[in-house]
């Protein structure tokens, strides 16, 4: 058994933005149940301070750079028997507003001195400096929220070994040199091969630099990141990383009962694999949800995303339009936040096509479940997508995923294209280009196959089948930490 301590910025059900949450939460559930001694250390947020019951001061702690003292306090995280710890820094995370900001998109002011906090208070939780007496074997950090941690502890005496998983590259934590000043850091770790980056601070260097492996969330995004176009002028240093055999990619899981068409409780109608015609019934309550023509013939695209620049939106918005001018016989059923540009787009073809296409701008766990449920084929034409969930969870859901061949979506989905459909391997459709071409292209695919129900059908099963459970994927992670 080995003792991991899982530190992270977000865990759902407590606190989330996207899919670092989903798997803050189900890698340590799995490394639980595989007998592992695992906890987690996230931020006390006001939400998570409201929604655990049972919370307790466990410690209380100095650290480095912060005047007052600081709690640790101790809960479980909810439907798991996962130790949680929070840092209880009132100033810092007891506030309205999300992890990162006042609102999506924003970022708080301190967020240098937020997490530069989170990172310390996790570098002494790791070194057993706080008077826990628990000391781990590994240190499993997520994303720049946590990239200094592995920084502060590198070169002491009996570390715990470190693990570094970057779930998006794009978000760095990048500040000035005065907010590196100002946090009171070992200037020791001020150079180029060290937090610099082009007279910047990088918490993400931080992790980078300093840990003993660095993961991320599929095999393909561990090689797109070593290339100019996706390594935000950090290929250089990951491709060393990689040579030196200390880079690697495991692809995400999902979390089985959470997203089960067999048990979900959210979607109007129940179904498995061999009741997949009961899908249909889910497919009219979406529709009938959105105000939409309920009819079956009717291709049904779903759309679940922030509403980004990586995430296609764009290309969606553009590749619809010409489909529907084209009087194709298809519906998009969107939900969605972000870009105020982006919403508007959405609401203003909702006002164009009221009867093709339903939108809901928001954050909606339970109308998440029933789009995964009710649509056709899921679109996820990402400009880039270190592992990506909605896909799989399409998977399961019989929904086939239209997908750019990039990161996770490259590794999870088979296109619906010459021996993959003769094999009977098809699972969902690929295209290359980020451009509303192809993915038009891949859409009329779709379209023209969604008309041959016998091959659809197929596909669907096909679909339901796979199994990106994490179990298989934690299985990743213990050889990786044993190796360690
Ligand atoms: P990312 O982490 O880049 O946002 P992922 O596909 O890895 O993308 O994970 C997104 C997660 O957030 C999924 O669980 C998805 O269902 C969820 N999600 C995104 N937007 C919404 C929304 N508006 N309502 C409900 N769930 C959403």
């Amino acid at each position: 058994m080995r003792k991991i301590l899982f530190a992270s910025s977000e865990v759902h059900p407590l606190m989330k933005t996207g899919g670092l949450a989903d798997v803050s939460a189900s890698l340590p559930i799995a490394l639980r149940q595989k007998g592992q001694d695992v906890r987690i250390i996230l931020p006390a947020y006001r939400q998570c301070l409201e929604a655990l019951s049972d919370i307790r001061t466990v410690a209380t702690v100095k650290l480095d750079g912060f005047h007052l003292p600081i709690e640790i306090l101790q809960s479980t995280l909810p439907d798991s028997d996962v130790t949680l710890w929070l840092l209880h820094s009132p100033q810092h995370f007891d506030r309205d507003g999300g992890a990162y900001g006042p609102n999506q998109g924003g970022d708080w002011e301190d967020n240098a001195a937020r997490f530069a906090l989170f990172s310390r208070a996790i570098a002494a939780l790791a070194m057993d400096q706080v008077g826990l007496d628990w000391k781990p074997d590994i240190l499993h950090c997520n994303d720049w929220q946590t990239g200094l941690a592995p920084a502060l502890i590198a070169d002491l005496p009996k570390r715990p070994a470190t693990v570094f998983t970057i779930h998006n590259l794009a978000y760095q934590g990048l500040y000035p040199q005065a907010a590196f000043d100002a946090l009171d850091l070992p200037t020791s770790l001020w150079h180029s091969d060290g937090l610099e980056f082009y007279d910047m601070l990088s918490f993400m260097k931080g992790g980078l630099i300093y840990s003993d492996h660095i993961t991320t969330v599929s095999p393909t995004y561990a090689d797109e990141i070593c290339t100019y176009e996706y390594g935000y002028g950090l290929e250089g240093l990951l491709s060393e990383r990689a040579k030196e055999g200390r880079l690697s990619g495991i692809l995400n899981g999902i979390d089985n009962d959470e997203w089960n068409p067999k048990t979900d409780a959210a979607i109007n109608k129940k179904y498995s694999a061999k009741t997949v015609l009961d899908k249909r019934e889910n497919k009219v309550a979406i529709q009938r949800y959105f105000s939409l023509p309920e009819k079956e013939d009717t291709l049904v695209l779903g759309l679940i995303s922030r509403l980004v620049a990586q995430k296609g939106v764009d290309l969606s918005l553009d590749a619809i339009t010409q489909l529907l001018e084209a009087g194709e016989n298809i519906q998009l059923v969107c939900l969605g936040s972000g870009e105020k540009s982006y919403e508007q787009d959405l609401r203003v073809l909702r006002a164009r096509y009221p009867d093709k296409i339903g939108v809901n701008i928001g954050y909606n766990e339970a109308l998440a479940h029933q789009i995964e449920a009710g649509a056709d084929v899921f679109l996820m034409p990402s400009r880039f997508e270190p592992c990506g969930l909605n896909q799989l969870y399409s998977l399961r859901y019989g929904t086939l995923p239209i997908v750019r061949s990039t990161g996770g979506l490259a590794d999870s989905v088979v296109d619906a294209y010459g021996d993959n459909l003769k094999d009977g391997l098809a699972t969902g459709f690929k295209f290359d280009a980020a451009t509303a071409e192809a993915l038009e292209e891949s859409l009329q695919r779709a379209i023209s196959l969604f008309q041959r129900p016998r091959i659809w059908r197929k596909m669907v099963l096909t679909a339901m089948e796979q199994n990106f459970s994490w179990e298989k994927s934690s299985q990743f992670y213990l050889r990786l930490y044993d190796s360690l």
